[in-house]
């Protein structure tokens, strides 16, 4: 058992309660580590920390190009260290080297992108209607900003928070999922590392009713960033609301995966397996719902499912396994359960559709890839977000069924489609009520380009030049060039 503490106020602590919780391998199905168990006082510790860096001392005397500087350090030690973070992420997580070894080579540019913008947030000075008036504009920081992730991708989900948090000047808390928080101590080494000052990067570990709850409502945090549950979400916005905390909610989806008549078939199959089956499903993107033009539906789902039964499932530390466990057994639960559901709505399951039987998985949290066939739009199985490898497969017949099936959803994160047809690739993308569109690719994601949900999949946008707006507040300065001061009863 490897034994971690939190990192608060640029010190190692353990919860003020001295509790723990352990952290589980997802393929042997045991404890590897454990995590200080923080509470309400361990939280708010971690807020008077953040608030102090960011009104004195000398995060808020550093220069933005200071600010950048540090940003573009972090990167690099992220970079030195991305093999070994990446296997620490399938341990705790159990998603494939593969995957992992990329995002953790991947991260870096978060904080370079960021960082390289750190000094170049300007206002502007307004030619305003007024005379004698100097008006310009100052972007500043908002302060305490919380960071909220998901279990699936803890680094890569921080890091769409973090790095634009700090290039703006604020200063931050992070909670990891209970069943993920490895990752996000180890990153807190390196930022120490890195030499940000003492309480501009804090983690506290446990669980949501506690932590979670009292980094949502605390009166001095100003931006809460959260990636989860659609629940989850809903019960953030409304508390962050009260205090009237800005918010960013990147929540989840049930995304639809079109594949037309005139797609280049090969390819689309590739892409429908990576869109559901990576990650063993467990992606707020995944195309969950597969929808093939009836012409060539039969054949079509023929090749997804050859190539599904290809896949090899195993243990995730080998970069020949191509399926891993799921996370929690909690997952895992919920994913048979869906696949129960789905039997008795009427759904046809045509591969997979249970635990996998052989020994060497008896261990670890494992389900096969299944697909369902003959599904009804309106069934649970399409409508719910299973977040695992389970894939709902409908037929369509016209480019406008396509869009009403696609757009019958409360989410809309994702969405991507199959053609050659260039006039329908724009009438869809424009049709499609989805964050991010896909054509003729599936989950390509980018520090660069705008990551959020339409509808129920959540408010705002990571990534991309914009998202530093999330964690700016604009100011205006007015001054007076006259020398007099007029008639003080009317507005001037
Ligand atoms: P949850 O909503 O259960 O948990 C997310 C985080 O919120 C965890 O850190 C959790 O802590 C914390 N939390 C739980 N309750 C509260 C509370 N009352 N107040 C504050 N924080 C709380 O989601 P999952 O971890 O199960 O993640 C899966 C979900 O995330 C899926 O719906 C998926 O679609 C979505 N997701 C969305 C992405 C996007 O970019 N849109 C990307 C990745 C995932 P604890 O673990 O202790 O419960």
């Amino acid at each position: 058992m490897q034994t971690y503490k939190m990192f608060i106020d640029g010190q190692w602590q353990d919860a003020a309660a001295g509790e723990t919780f352990a952290s589980y391998n997802p393929f042997t199905g045991e404890a590897w580590a454990a995590i200080p168990k923080g509470k309400k006082e361990d939280a708010e510790r971690a807020i008077v920390a953040a608030q102090k860096a960011f009104t004195s001392g000398p995060w808020p005397k550093l220069t933005a190009s200071d600010r950048g500087h540090l940003l573009r350090r972090l990167g690099d030690l992220i970079a030195e260290n991305a093999e070994r973070l990446a296997k620490i992420e399938v341990v705790d997580n159990g998603k494939l080297i593969n995957e992992m070894l990329f995002q953790l080579k991947y991260i870096p540019q978060w904080y370079y992108y960021f960082g390289g913008l750190a000094d170049k947030i300007e206002g502007a000075v307004i030619p305003i209607d007024k005379p004698e008036t100097f008006n310009y504009t100052r972007h500043e920081p908002l302060g305490v900003c919380v960071g909220i992730t998901a279990w699936n991708s803890p680094l890569l989900l921080l890091s769409y928070k973090l790095a634009p948090a700090l290039a703006a000047g604020n200063t931050f808390v992070a909670k990891p999922s209970e069943f993920t928080s490895v990752s996000t101590l180890e990153l807190a080494k390196l930022v120490e590392q890195a030499g940000f000052p003492p309480g501009v990067f804090n983690v506290v570990t446990g669980f949501g009713a506690d932590v979670g709850e009292t980094l949502t409502t605390h009166e001095h945090v100003a931006k809460i960033a959260f990636t989860g549950s659609e629940a989850t979400g809903r019960k953030i916005g409304e508390v962050a609301a009260r205090s009237f905390k800005k918010v960013t909610l990147e929540l989840g989806g049930k995304s639809p995966h079109i594949v037309f008549a005139d797609a280049e078939i090969d390819n689309a199959v590739n892409g429908v397996i990576s869109g559901i089956f990576a990650a063993t499903g467990q992606t707020c993107i995944a195309g969950s719902r597969l929808l093939i033009e009836r012409k060539i539906h039969d054949q079509f789902l023929e090749k997804v499912i050859a190539l599904a039964r290809t896949a090899r499932m195993g243990d995730p530390l080998l970069t020949s396994t191509q399926v891993g466990p799921v996370t929690t057994t909690q997952q895992l639960d919920k994913i048979l359960g869906y696949i129960d559901i789905a039997k008795k709505e009427g759904a046809e399951c045509v591969f997979g559709g249970g635990r996998p039987t052989e020994p060497e998985f008896s261990k670890g949290w494992f389900v096969e890839p299944t697909i369902f066939s003959s599904v009804r739009n309106d069934m649970r199985i399409a409508q719910e977000e299973v977040f695992g490898p389970v894939l709902a497969v409908i037929p369509f017949e016209t480019d406008e069924e396509a869009i009403q099936i696609a757009n019958d959803s409360r989410y809309g994160l994702a969405a991507g489609f199959w053609t050659q047809d260039m006039r329908r690739i724009l009438r869809m993308s424009a049709a499609i009520q989805a964050g991010t569109v896909w054509v003729n690719t599936y989950r390509t994601i980018s520090y660069m380009s705008p990551l959020g949900g339409y509808k129920h999949s959540g408010i705002g946008r990571e990534n991309g030049l914009a998202s530093i707006q999330n964690y700016l507040q604009t100011k205006s300065v007015m001054i007076s060039t006259a020398s007099s001061v007029a008639n003080p009863f009317i507005m001037r």
